[in-house]
């Protein structure tokens, strides 16, 4: 019988999650489904998951921070974080939060050796919150700006256990993100829209721009990136490193990254 993995969330229809891992799947040869989950009763469903036998969890919006209270262990990034959105169900629940390494290898494969580097973050959401460890872990300073600024000053918190302090502010200060190596949106503007939150003038003197969104692929923001001059980096490689992590501590077996990514970019075109 097909071993059974899957997506705790809402919404997730729109999930790309079912086809990566689903793909990987049958590249490595496994008897095993992913399948997308609609939950709101977050405990019930993790425990009839492990009743079930399944084979390990993601766990997505709204339940990134509530899950860790049923976590028996944190790893070393969800504890960071303080956010969980991989289960593993060897001796209890494990909760992991692969998102940190999905930007931190992003960032590694498309900038190299972080340290020492300035980085631009604007958000305070789960993207953010990973952004923040990946980066503070790497020796790449940071600036953390959000809509509700509150928000901003308890994100860039999550720096000082790791050793080093990050700034903080309000939106009215992005059109200092020039003066930064690396800009970072961990925010949903772009998503099925033209909108951006910085324009050309705002980008020029930026090495990188990274967009978390990845509907549409190419956003305003990653073209404004252009033409201020600076490498534009689409959100599909975080999602896919962050779901091979996820086939790797689950399965031990070394996910077939490009597989995975050519069922992702298939599906947004
Ligand atoms: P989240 O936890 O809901 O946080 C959203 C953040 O965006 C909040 O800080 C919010 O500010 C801010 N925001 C929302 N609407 C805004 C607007 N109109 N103008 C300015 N700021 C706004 O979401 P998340 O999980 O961090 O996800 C953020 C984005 O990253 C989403 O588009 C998601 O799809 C994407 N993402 C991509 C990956 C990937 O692998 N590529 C992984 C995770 C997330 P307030 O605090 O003021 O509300």
């Amino acid at each position: 019988m097909d071993r059974v993995f899957g997506l705790l969330g809402s919404p997730v229809e729109h999930s790309l999650s079912p086809p990566m891992q689903n793909a990987a799947f049958r590249e490595l040869g496994m008897e095993a489904r992913y399948h997308a989950f609609e939950v709101e009763e977050l405990e019930e469903a993790v425990m009839g998951a492990v009743a079930l036998g399944f084979g390990g969890l993601n766990v997505t919006i709204p339940h990134k921070r509530p899950v860790t209270e049923l976590c028996d262990s944190l790893s070393v990034d969800a504890e960071a974080v303080d956010a969980v959105n991989t289960l593993e169900f060897h001796d209890g629940v494990t909760g992991h939060n692969t998102d940190v390494e999905g930007v931190g290898e992003t960032l590694r494969r498309e900038v190299g050796d972080l340290d020492g580097l300035s980085a631009m973050v604007l958000g305070a959401g789960g993207a953010a919150r990973a952004m923040v460890v990946a980066l503070a872990r790497a020796g790449c300073r940071v600036t953390v700006l959000n809509r509700t600024a509150d928000r901003a000053e308890e994100v860039a918190g999550l720096a000082s256990p790791l050793g080093t302090e990050a700034d903080h502010g309000g939106l009215d200060r992005r059109d200092e993100a020039g003066d930064h190596d690396i800009v970072l949106n961990a925010t949903p503007v772009g998503t099925e829209s033209d909108e951006t939150l910085l324009t050309r003038e705002d980008l020029r003197g930026a090495s990188y721009v990274f967009d978390a969104v990845y509907r549409p692929v190419r956003t305003r923001l990653l073209r404004e990136a252009e033409a201020a001059g600076a490498r534009p980096i689409d959100g599909v490689g975080m999602l896919v490193l962050q779901g091979a992590a996820s086939l790797r501590i689950w399965t031990g077996c070394a996910p077939p990254v490009r597989v995975m990514e050519e069922a992702v970019r298939g599906r947004l075109g």
